[in-house]
């Protein structure tokens, strides 16, 4: 199936058709997803992520945006054929009877996609490389991004996210509804929080705040700069 897709994407270059250039380095199709092997194990990230919240939260809930996805493309052969990232940012072009399914479950799937490898044992400690400069000259320091990103964490209502996005060439912190890509908005998302309580609600309850400040240390800076990278 690869090797299918892989032909399809020789031949939409020959027809000179322009796949999505804000395309992330998830390489995702739409069509037939599967759940993607977590780049460490399921306990790696305690203290600040437990085992039980990761097996739950990859296996359970990942999977069943995954299968939503599929249930809702099951007869849209055009639009399986497109790399995810490009479905995400047609979506206007998806049947209104879909559109939705679509948005949340497609949405669902790239954004847990990524959040997986944003996330890596100690990676707080890492090298931020070109993007942590990036950061300090865009926000002031890499203290004021941080209290500009926990605040958009916080402030989001409900489910959703936070993150850290390249919009036409400028780093912004933004939040987004639900499952919403910021993708779908036009810009690159490099960093981003998953704020749903089944994140973190079996360790951190109500206590969001305290999953966002544990979360910098388990940030896979390498991953945020090799998106910033392909960003620019
Ligand atoms: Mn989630």
């Amino acid at each position: 199936m690869s090797i299918n897709r892989r032909e399809l994407l020789a031949v939409a270059g020959a027809a000179g058709i322009t796949l999505a250039s804000g395309a992330t380095a998830s390489n995702l199709f739409a069509a037939d997803a599967t759940l993607p092997e977590l780049p460490y194990a399921k306990d790696a990230l305690e203290p600040h992520i437990d085992k039980m919240t990761m097996e739950i939260h990859h296996g359970k809930h990942h999977q069943a945006y995954i299968n939503n996805l599929n249930k809702a493309l099951a007869d849209q052969p055009a639009l399986k054929e497109m790399p995810l990232e490009q479905l995400l940012t047609k979506l206007d072009q998806v049947p209104e009877a879909i559109r939705n399914a679509v948005r949340n479950n497609g949405g669902g799937h790239l954004n847990h996609s990524m959040f997986w490898k944003m996330m890596a044992p100690g990676g707080g400690t890492q090298d931020k490389g070109a993007v942590g400069s990036a950061i300090a000259s865009t926000f002031g320091s890499f203290e004021n991004f941080q209290t500009a990103f926990a605040t958009a964490a916080a402030g989001q209502f409900g489910s959703g996210w936070a993150w850290l996005v390249v919009n036409g060439g400028k780093l912004e912190v933004v939040a987004t509804p639900n499952q919403d890509s910021p993708i779908s908005q036009g810009k690159k998302p490099l960093l981003g929080i998953d704020v749903w309580e089944h994140a973190y609600y079996l360790k951190y309850q109500n206590m969001r705040a305290n999953y966002v400040t544990a979360w910098w240390n388990i940030v896979n800076w390498k991953y945020v700069n090799e998106l910033f990278n392909k960003a620019k």
